[in-house]
């Protein structure tokens, strides 16, 4: 059966799992390693950092959700972006969205750099722009869309244009839509990568992340790094976020909406100088991204007017949290310049309009109304 996606975020693939005693959650199989029934015989798990069960119902869940070949689990987002970068060789260059996570950009600068692979950063969201930055040693195209946190939005169809022109891979970073807005598989891409520990978590409880491929010539070769490697996910964290991903869609349709009157109220407050988000149909990418996708998120940037505004907001808040991290039920807000892209340089950082005026909110399942009253007294 071709289930929808809701059905999909509980039951996976499957209609029923069949798991011990007819238990309806999948078991945490706290173990390392796993008895061998014969020489030369195995159970289909051999030890823990390889595989596991649990974080194997995990992993097939993300790559039903994302119309994946497979799918492996990562101890968090950065070492899935990690172990992608093992997929390339020294002299290769990957062009990149000029606006990504600043975790990403540190990891390509120092650890990419270091291997010997070359990095350049161009406005996505601008197909002709980005052609002309393709070098004859380009690999890969690594995108963002929403980018974080200006949420540029970029064709993900035009991306794949040029990759099938000049022969990249084509990598998504699909961790502020998720699978349940958006798949990028559809749409052509090569390499999915998500933080799980955002939205699928759901819960600010546990870190997580994914690395999925639609490429049968990349799925062995990705499993053989992953078990080299080691950053593998642990059983009960896998838990987590199979728990977590069952309510992926009340969550996120909720969180959108409510992102969507914040984003409003935002706009007309007038210490509010800008509001950076997908939902509002004058945003710069607001047609590209119902194009391609099925939501806008809850994820809301915007700039005051003074700096001394900002920071007094990120002081005065009472139930919004002065933290990192997004896509959890907690509402978060970030001071994107010391925060997220503290590592990001300061003349990046300027172009791309991240200020020490700029914010950004992750919009959590509190009452819409709490919330704006929330905001309403720290910006007076
Ligand atoms: C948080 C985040 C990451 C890194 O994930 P961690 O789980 O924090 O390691 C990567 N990409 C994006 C878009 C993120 O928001």
């Amino acid at each position: 059966m071709d289930y929808k996606i809701e059905t999909r975020c509980i039951h996976g693939k499957e209609e029923r799992e069949n798991h011990s005693f007819g238990a309806i959650t999948v078991p945490i199989y706290q173990t390392a390693t796993f008895s061998h029934p014969g020489i030369g015989n195995s159970t289909g798990f051999d030890y823990s950092r390889e595989s596991n069960p649990t974080r194997k119902e995990l992993e097939d869940m993300i790559s039903s959700l994302e119309g994946a070949l497979d799918t492996v689990a990562c101890a968090s987002g950065m070492a899935a972006v990690s172990l992608c970068l093992e997929l390339f060789q020294p002299g290769d260059h990957i062009l990149c969205t000029d606006d990504l996570y600043g975790g990403s950009v540190r990891a390509f600068g120092e650890l990419g750099t270091k291997r010997g692979l070359e990095f350049s950063y161009a406005d996505t969201s601008d197909c002709v722009g980005t052609e002309k930055m393709i070098r004859k040693n380009t690999k890969a195209l690594y995108i963002e869309t929403p980018s974080n946190p200006t949420m540029k939005i970029t064709d993900l169809s035009k991306m794949k244009e040029l990759a099938i022109r000049y022969g990249l891979l084509l990598i998504v970073d699909n961790t502020f839509l998720t699978p349940y807005f958006q798949n990028p598989i559809d749409l052509g891409a090569d390499l999915v990568i998500h933080s799980g520990t955002k939205f699928l978590g759901g819960h600010n409880d546990t870190l997580a992340g994914f690395l999925s491929t639609s490429r049968g010539e990349l799925v062995s070769k990705i499993r053989y790094l992953y078990k080299t490697i080691g950053n593998c996910l642990s059983p009960f964290d896998s838990f987590l976020l199979l728990r977590g991903i069952k309510t992926l869609s009340v969550r996120l349709e909720r969180q959108q909406e409510s992102a969507y009157r914040i984003a409003r109220w935002l706009k007309g407050h007038e210490k509010v100088r800008q509001v950076y988000y997908v939902g509002l149909p004058e945003h710069p990418g607001y047609e590209v991204n119902q194009n391609q996708s099925r939501g806008f998120g809850s994820m809301i940037s915007f700039c005051t007017d003074t700096a001394g505004t900002a920071r007094r907001v990120l002081e005065r808040i009472r139930l919004i949290t002065y933290a990192e991290s997004l896509g959890g039920v907690e509402s978060l807000l970030t001071y994107p310049m010391l925060q997220t892209h503290g590592d990001v340089p300061e003349e990046v950082r300027e172009k791309l309009g991240i200020t020490d005026r700029f914010l950004r909110l992750s919009v959590g399942l509190e009452n819409p109304d709490d919330l704006i009253a929330d905001l309403r007294q720290a910006l007076s």
